[in-house]
């Protein structure tokens, strides 16, 4: 069958289509009814069927492949390296399960992991997955007001969280950036479970806080059976960033969700059972997420959990791996690679990859001179692909299980399976014709594995997702894209206020509100500029209240050096901008709305653009004179 075939037959008839596939899991009982989408845009796949993440992921495999490797935890950062077996780690995840339920974890709580990349953080995971507790994984690198936010939209029961996460041989602190986040925070959870791996001493709060090996030694035999869940019960909730300060939580479904994973491992990552699969994001972002935990496992294959960057000891650490443990699907972003581009290929040429069949990018777009490097050294496929946190698998991509379609430079693929994809002009709401620019959309029902909605807020999912056009009820992804004549798309950026910084995604608004509680900032702007390296940095244009220290070189540096410390103290490094520039106006519309498309579009070089609604146009002066 040609792709096209298989595609059409998923948007034709996609209850024959998803009923085959829903056979790729285990069903405890089955479902009566593969979808219903009586009341949208909240589609409900595989009513009724009752099923399990952590049996699919792991109970599932120990019969038949129990000795074989599953989760592979590596940390250059301390210098272990542990394989657990499948056995090995449905006995890790029983005892993980039996101490969130002695503290009191039942089915439907949310449990917070703030975790470092080590195996207890996968454990914990599939522990929840287990016992129908709902996971929320923060990423590490997120400070406290972040964390502050989560809490009290996520109301754990428990938070699971470690001494310290560790970069470049230096340990990070968590449980003091926890402490603050809860001492913020609204909610207060019951308890905190803290992984010691005394990398830094920790202060603990009598009876809240408990500590992980401890209660490990006494629930070494435990043995906690299955929670079976209907397929609609909610999984997970990972947080995201959007056009206001407030993250949203992406929720997300159990058995379509399942099914999801166990299609897209077969059709786009083309993963066996007893392979290795190397996926170098993180637990805190959706590919961790998806193809860290959940879909290798689920396709029964070894998955490798790395902590450290992809520099040290040296840039050929990823590729000793890969040579190690024959890998033979890996899965990176395209900042990445373009920071081991910059160091010798020697470092990547003396390791045998003759296991490695492809390389999956993702995250933001891949440049055809990264393309083009990484494929000539490797020698395999450089497939892109392109999704959300939303989304939760590829919606963009060539499916080489199915067929062997070309890919094209520059493209992240063809709309998958199960995907209506659209482009809509902005004004008119009409389809865009060929090479045509639009906003991408998705027409509803979304197919298993995406979003159900936003934790908590119904409203919410349907306002920010399916309202961008009055007149019809479609999902937005909120990025521009086109598509050329034979069907391949190209994304062009997005269409909000949301900036990827090296496939990291930072709503700029969250930047501004936290800038703005320097106590000398009156306001701000927070853009992104397009970088060589990250894709995009975030830059930040502050008035201030006082601006005489800003007046010297020293004071402005001061000044910029406090400000990217609020940031950092607040959100967290990675939200930090790349400069912190002062002006004494910032360009608005007569309304009164910041102009940021037109800041954005001086800090690249580039024509400011329509300008008839600009109060002062001396302002757009002040950001030239300012990066000058
Ligand atoms: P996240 O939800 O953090 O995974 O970010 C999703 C956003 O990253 C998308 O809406 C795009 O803006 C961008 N993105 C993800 N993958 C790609 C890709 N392959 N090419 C271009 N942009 C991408």
């Amino acid at each position: 069958m040609s792709f096209a075939q298989f595609y059409q037959h998923s948007i034709d008839h996609p209850d024959a289509f998803w009923r085959e596939e829903a056979k790729k899991i285990d069903w405890h009982t089955p479902f009566d009814q593969v979808l219903d989408d009586s009341r949208p845009p909240f589609a409900k796949w595989f009513v009724g069927g009752t099923t399990n993440l952590c049996h699919n992921a792991v109970d599932r495999w120990v019969g038949s492949r129990g000795d074989a490797a599953a989760l592979i935890a590596i940390s250059t950062e301390t210098n272990t390296e542990r394989s657990y077996s499948y056995r090995e780690l449905q006995r890790e995840v029983e005892r993980c399960a039996a101490i969130l339920l002695s503290l009191g974890v039942a089915r439907g709580d949310r449990v917070l992991i703030y975790m470092p990349m080590i195996a207890e953080a996968a454990f914990a995971m599939l522990a929840c997955a287990r016992i129908g507790a709902i996971h929320s994984v923060v990423f590490g690198g997120f400070a406290s007001n972040s964390l502050a936010s989560r809490i009290d939209d996520a109301q754990p029961k428990l938070v699971f969280s470690s001494d310290a996460g560790s970069r470049n041989g230096k340990a990070i602190a968590y449980k003091p950036l926890l402490d603050e986040a809860i001492r913020i925070a609204a909610h207060q959870p019951e308890h905190v479970l803290l992984v010691d791996r005394h990398l830094v001493t920790m202060e603990r709060v009598e009876g809240r806080d408990v500590d992980y090996a401890t209660l490990r030694e006494q629930h070494l035999e435990a043995q906690v059976p299955i929670t079976w869940l209907e397929s609609n019960q909610v999984s997970y909730v990972l947080y995201t960033s959007g056009t206001t300060g407030k993250p949203k939580g992406v929720q997300r479904d159990v058995g379509g969700y399942a099914v999801a994973l166990a299609s897209s491992m077969q059709y786009t990552f083309c993963g066996k059972p007893g392979e290795t699969f190397f996926a170098t994001s993180d637990i805190g972002w959706v590919v961790g997420h998806s193809y860290i935990v959940y879909g290798p496992l689920i396709a029964g294959m070894a998955t490798i959990l790395y902590e450290g960057l992809p520099v040290c000891p040296d840039a050929g650490i990823w590729w000793s791996i890969v040579e190690k443990y024959r890998v033979t699907r890996m899965f990176s972003a395209p900042t990445a690679i373009r920071v081991l581009r910059k160091h010798p290929v020697e470092l990547m040429r003396k390791y045998d990859l003759s296991s490695l069949k492809a390389l999956y990018l993702a995250g933001e777009p891949l440049d055809e001179t990264t393309s083009q490097w990484i494929a000539g050294e490797l020698k395999v496929d450089i497939i892109d692909n392109y999704w959300q946190t939303e989304t939760g698998w590829p919606i963009l991509s060539v499916a080489r299980g199915v067929a062997d379609t070309p890919t094209r430079l520059g493209s992240p693929g063809l709309a998958m399976y199960g995907y209506k994809v659209k482009l809509l002009n902005e004004s008119t709401g009409e389809e865009c014709g060929a090479n045509e620019k639009g906003v991408l959309v998705l027409e509803g029902p979304l197919p298993p594995g995406c979003l159900q909605t936003v934790y908590g807020d119904d409203q919410r999912f349907v306002d920010t997702y399916w309202s961008t056009f009055a007149d019809k009820q479609v999902y937005s992804t909120f990025d521009w894209g086109l598509r050329d004549a034979d069907g391949y798309y190209f994304i062009l950026g997005r269409t909000d206020d949301v900036i990827n910084v090296a496939g990291h995604r930072l709503g700029t608004r969250e930047i501004e509100e936290s800038i703005s509680s320097h106590p000398n900032v009156s306001e701000v702007a927070v853009v992104g500029m397009e970088d060589k390296l990250k894709g995009q940095v975030a830059m930040a244009f502050v008035i201030l209240k006082d601006a005489r220290p800003a007046e010297s070189t020293e004071g402005r540096a001061l000044l910029e050096r406090e400000v990217m410390a609020v940031v950092d103290r607040q959100l967290g490094a990675v939200a930090r901008p790349a400069r912190v520039l002062f002006v004494p106006q910032l360009p608005k519309t007569r309304s009164g709305k910041l102009l940021r498309r037109s800041i954005q579009a001086i800090c690249e070089g580039r024509s400011p653009g329509d300008l008839t609604s600009i109060e002062d146009p001396a302002s757009l002066q002040y950001i030239k004179a300012a990066l000058a």
